[in-house]
């Protein structure tokens, strides 16, 4: 913070003219130049020469130094937040000196401004997702106004320049603080910014330049989406300011979970229960895919979570990457109720079969089970 003043620094007074600070510059650029300089600060001092050098040779810089010296918020710190809102307070202060302004970019109001993005959120059945659809949304949002082309100012009238900032959109703020008297750059709150004054409103928009009014908007959803994903529409937002561009269109997909699919990208997984008479002797299943029903081989011998894969039946890749696939899992049902006759059966069908299951898969299982208990 203990930032020298540039003058101080040449060794010339405020009023010192052109040749005067030259002058200064270079006798004072030799006597620190780092070259033929050997003390330990020379390049230092030889930078802040420079420096000083810099701002006080530019009639810009130096117009800009002498009204806000070190501590315009315009100058050096960077930064990136725009001035304006509430006032006062210390963070007011901290803005000042720690990157806050606007960088050394000057806001021009006049300028064409890109209109704000909008967003839309959108929910999509399952189905809608993978094979896409075209439909239409409505959304509020800012547009021109028509009958004063967006200046605001009532037709045959003109917006003039608003005395108080000169045009600028801004005004400086004069702040005693404990770190001592601070010029702020405000947001000018005659004009909100704008620059201009307009005398005569125009009725429709009221001043504003725009109108709220609800847009329908033709969406393509494509397939393949999936949730959470979103979809730009160029130059669908607000209006631009200025003669500005658009701003963009965001619509965001919610997709619905499904009854039995589940998808996992571009695949989707579907449980499918069959009888243990099915597992056994095999058989030949309908289940359900995304259009219709496809018939699935249940081989004899099938066991419960066995997953089967359907090729391409899946999802379609929203970026046009082929087609996933469907999955089948199996799962096997223990029947609760039985008849007497069924019963019987599957009592003579255990009497046939011993107490182990029959299987290789499970033999294997069941013999280290065995094993295990006999070490004990
Ligand atoms: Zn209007
Ligand atoms: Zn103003």
């Amino acid at each position: 913070m203990s930032k020298r003043d540039y003058y101080e620094v040449l060794g010339v007074s405020k009023s010192a003219s052109k040749d005067e600070i030259k002058k200064a510059y270079r006798k004072l650029s030799k006597q620190y130049h780092p070259d033929i300089n050997k003390e330990p600060d020379a390049a230092d001092k030889f930078k802040e020469i420079a420096e000083a050098y810099e701002v006080l040779s530019d009639d810009q810089k130096k117009a800009h130094y002498d009204q806000f010296g070190h501590t315009d918020p315009n100058q050096g710190f960077g930064g990136g937040a725009d001035f304006g809102g509430g006032f006062g307070g210390f963070e007011d202060i901290f803005n000042t000196f720690f990157g806050g302004g606007g960088g050394s970019r000057r806001r021009d109001p006049n300028a064409p401004r890109q209109g704000a993005d909008l967003q839309y959120t959108m929910t999509v059945s399952f189905e809608e997702a993978a094979f896409g659809k075209e439909t239409d949304i409505e959304i509020p949002r800012e547009e021109t106004c028509e009958t004063c082309s967006g200046s605001g100012a009532k037709p045959g009238t003109k917006p003039e320049t608003c005395q108080h900032c000169q045009g600028s959109g801004q005004l400086n703020v004069e702040q005693n603080t404990p770190f001592g008297r601070i010029v702020n750059r405000r947001t000018c709150h005659y004009c909100n910014g704008t620059g201009k004054e307009i005398k005569h409103k125009c009725s429709t928009c009221g001043g504003k330049g725009k109108v709220q009014k609800r847009k329908k908007i033709h969406v393509k959803i494509p397939a393949g989406i999936d949730d959470g994903q979103q979809l730009r529409m160029a130059g669908q937002g607000e209006a631009g300011f200025n003669g500005g561009p658009a701003g963009d269109l965001y619509v965001v997909f919610q997709v619905r979970q499904h009854e039995f699919f589940e998808r996992d990208g571009d695949d989707i997984y579907c449980e499918m229960p069959i009888t243990f008479v099915q597992a056994s002797l095999g058989d030949e299943i309908e289940v359900p895919a995304l259009n219709g029903k496809v018939k699935l081989k249940v081989p004899a011998g099938t066991q419960t979570g066995k997953k089967f894969r359907l090729k391409g039946k899946g999802i379609p890749n929203v970026r046009g990457y082929g087609v996933g696939d469907q999955y089948i899992i199996v799962r096997i049902i223990t029947p609760t109720k039985l008849s007497d006759k069924q019963k019987q059966l599957l009592k003579e069908f255990a009497e046939l079969s011993g107490t182990s299951p029959i299987g290789e898969h499970e033999e294997s299982f069941f013999s280290k089970v065995k094993r295990a208990f006999k070490s004990e």
